[in-house]
């Protein structure tokens, strides 16, 4: 006997592949989640492709504060995610896709017919807003499209204690608040850096006790 409902003439054994965002700010534990989740579908059986963009390495790896790390592909502005996967001879069951905020919003996009018209699930991160606390293009349209969206809290407080929420970027001790969008900080050749604030202490400007002390 199949199973029906009066209520939906949809199959029971259909399985929608989904579009999921994982979302939360530096040092939130994004891109550990990221590699944990491709070890456990990759367990499974199932075949991934693990994406970044402007990974911490610096290379085309997906690096964690904690010293966990993968090679993974690199995107650049000009790759289609699309032809990515359809033109591999392998099957492809799901994406792993860190720092997706850096994406084009076409790429979000590409994301989602690879879920919709070729059944890959796709499990997105990253930051959702900018160091002015403005929310990245592809970020948004994550939010829009996702299937389901999720905020990571992973202890990561502002010097105040409150859970840190925001980016705040930081040149010669002092956080500014204009400048491009994406700027690549925390390395021994930047002079940027960026520090995780609570909402109230990202829009009174405060880094707080002893911020202007470079970390060793
Ligand atoms: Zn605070």
């Amino acid at each position: 006997m199949t199973e029906s409902s009066a209520l939906s003439a949809v199959p029971s054994s259909a399985r929608d592949a989904v579009l999921k965002f994982y979302f939360g700010p530096m040092d939130c534990g994004k891109s550990t989640l990221a590699l944990q989740m491709n070890y456990n579908h990759g367990r499974q059986g199932r075949r991934g492709l693990v994406l970044t963009k402007h990974d911490r390495s610096g290379g085309p790896k997906v690096t964690s504060r904690i010293g966990l790390g993968l090679e993974a592909i690199e995107v650049d502005d000009s790759l289609d995610l699309v032809r990515l996967v359809t033109g591999l001879h392998d099957r492809v069951d799901y994406l792993i896709c860190d720092e997706a905020c850096f994406y084009t919003v076409e790429q979000i996009e590409q994301l989602a017919d690879l879920v919709d018209e070729h059944g890959v699930d796709v499990y997105a991160f990253g930051l959702a807003s900018d160091f002015r606390s403005v929310m990245f293009p592809a970020a948004q349209r994550l939010f829009e499209l996702a299937d389901e969206v999720c905020r990571l809290q992973v202890e990561v407080l502002c010097w105040c204690g409150r859970p840190g929420q925001l980016n705040a970027r930081v040149v010669g001790g002092s956080m500014v608040r204009t400048g491009e969008q994406v700027v690549i900080g925390d390395t021994d050749a930047s002079p940027v850096r960026y520090q995780v604030l609570c909402r109230r202490h990202h829009r009174a400007g405060l880094l707080g006790e002893g911020s202007s002390h470079w970390p060793a």
